[in-house]
């Protein structure tokens, strides 16, 4: 088969080195790709929002399937596009993708089909939202309701910050995205990542991953895209699984099919594990970035199939099997990140980390000028070693960090300190 995979991230990184090493695939393609991709993919300036573009480019390629990695372009309905010129891809239709795309709709969701998430309030006023606000109190969260790239949420601590928030993202701090705001409930408890892969009636559980938003050691500083991320997370006992899928995600799957939506692709659940149990924080519809880059080191089978198999119903004729290695994912950043950063730094001595056994170098934001690889985004490099557990693939991971040569970036030093704490 020839695939197509959308995308250039490091999630796109994993994702293609994981297609391409399925008997399956031919030739893989990815659209727009980074310089990292090169090894396993054939790189081609595609632009992924237009979609006739796309949908020619796969007509003169003869491509067989098309994985969708990121969210804009399945909310942008890429699928249903290509769907109605007879490409079959991998990813929700835009209306499932609505689960991301419209924080309000998935709240209103788990309110129709009792699933559990924090209590909450829709609003399109800035006045009505503040009373609303100062009735509650703090602490609060204010959700911008659209896709926002991980700017749209502040956990506000204060009565002061929860208004100005409001005022924020009324005034445009996100633009568009925050036509509609929503309130919650402040959740406590412990974060945690799920997956499951669906294809509008079954769910298979992916294997546990947990990531680190913050930009600083100690999980301290500003809220990032993720500067790391482990697995296995053990807060995700067999027991804490069972129970995410039997209230959360097959109720979603089932809610889906019944609003004549049905979900197919990745469902990504953002939780908090409440003293009262798991609870819903946030929906994406697509495989998580880094998470990704420590799911795919540890699946033993052939992730193609049961891409496919999710694209055509038929998930339940697919098992997955996983490594019982751990795997740990450090993201190498530019100085300035997540504010502003510059752009064309060298970084060498990637192939000496790359060497490593059990290392892999995922790049995200990269580019290539001559036989030179520079920095040319904030997350730049996700940098995944595997291991008996996650302190060894902690040891491995941070190895290879050191072996590269880039003054310029930056990494936190304890990712998986949750898990290694644990141990
Ligand atoms: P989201 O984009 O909805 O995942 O929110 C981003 C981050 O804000 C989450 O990863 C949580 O750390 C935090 N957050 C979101 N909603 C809540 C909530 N209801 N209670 C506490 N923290 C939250």
């Amino acid at each position: 088969m020839n695939i197509l995979l959308i995308g250039s991230g490091g999630r796109e990184h994993a994702l293609a080195w994981a297609i391409s090493a399925s008997p399956l695939c031919e030739r893989l393609y990815a659209a727009p790709g980074n310089p990292g991709m090169e090894e396993c993919a054939i790189c081609a300036a595609v632009d992924a929002t237009d979609h006739p573009a796309v949908i020619a480019f796969c007509r003169e390629n003869e491509i067989d399937f098309v994985v969708v990695g990121p969210e804009a372009p399945l909310v942008a309905g890429l699928v249903d596009d290509l769907a109605a010129a007879g490409i079959k891809a991998f990813g929700p239709s835009r209306a499932a993708a609505q689960l991301e795309g419209s924080k309000g709709y998935t709240k209103d969701l788990c309110q129709e089909f009792s699933i559990p998430t924090a209590a909450y309030r829709r609003f399109t006023d800035a006045a009505a939202a503040r009373a609303y606000v100062r009735e509650q109190g703090a602490p609060i969260v204010i959700k911008a309701d659209g896709l926002a790239a991980g700017k749209g949420v502040v956990v506000a601590m204060t009565l002061e910050d929860a208004l100005a928030a409001v005022d924020a993202i009324f005034a445009g701090s996100v633009g568009e995205a925050g036509h509609e705001v929503v309130v919650e409930q402040f959740l406590e408890g412990e974060e945690a990542s799920f997956f499951a892969l669906c294809d509008g009636t079954t769910a298979i559980p992916l294997i546990s991953a947990q990531d680190h938003k913050r930009a600083f050691d100690g999980d301290k500083g500003p809220n990032t895209g993720g500067m790391g991320a482990y697995s296995p997370a053990p807060i995700m006992t067999p027991e804490m699984e069972e129970r995410v899928m039997e209230t959360i995600i097959r109720p979603t799957v089932r809610a889906m099919a019944a609003r004549g939506t049905p979900f197919k692709g990745v469902l990504f659940a953002g939780l908090m594990i409440t003293r009262d149990g798991p609870q819903l924080i946030e929906y994406n519809v697509r495989f998580g970035d880094p998470e990704t880059q420590v799911l795919m080191p540890r699946l033993r089978s052939d992730l193609l199939p049961a891409l496919i198999a999710s694209a055509d119903g038929v998930l339940s004729t697919i098992s997955l099997r996983w490594k019982s290695d751990a795997a740990l994912c450090v993201v190498m950043a530019t100085k300035g990140y997540p504010g502003s950063f510059p752009r064309g730094s060298e970084i060498r001595d990637l192939a000496k980390a790359a060497s490593l056994d059990d290392v892999l170098v995922f790049h995200a934001g990269t580019k290539r000028s001559g036989d030179h690889i520079l920095a040319n985004g904030g997350r730049v490099l996700g940098i995944t070693a595997s291991g008996k557990s996650v302190a060894e693939a902690q040891k491995r991971a941070y190895e290879a960090v050191d072996l590269i040569d880039w003054p310029e970036g930056f990494s936190r030093r304890d990712i998986g300190w949750r898990a290694i704490g644990k141990a």
